[in-house]
């Protein structure tokens, strides 16, 4: 687990981290397309790419509707104490 951001300082800590997609476990469902909102999931002849963007929202949103478990986010916001 990697901590992507600091929401305390609203500090972005580590863009490039994305969602980690493995092919072997897909089933090409769609799901995740249609949650995304960053545009960073495509489907093509019914297999996701991830394509990496500026803006992916950590949101998760993919990583849960995936039943097969073919999508893991792994990273986490973290609120930090002062
Ligand atoms: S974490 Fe959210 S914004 Fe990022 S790729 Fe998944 S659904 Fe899209
Ligand atoms: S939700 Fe999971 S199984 Fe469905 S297309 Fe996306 S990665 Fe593949």
């Amino acid at each position: 687990m990697r901590l992507i951001f600091d929401i305390r300082a609203f500090e972005v800590i580590d863009l490039s981290i994305m969602p980690i997609f493995d092919p072997t476990r897909c089933d090409g469902c769609g799901l995740c397309v249609t949650v995304c909102r960053c545009g960073a999931l495509v489907m093509e002849d019914s297999i996701v790419s991830i394509i990496e963007v500026d803006n992916c929202g950590w949101c998760t949103d993919c990583e849960l509707v995936c039943e097969t478990g073919a999508l893991q986010c792994p990273y986490e916001i973290i609120p930090i104490e002062s």
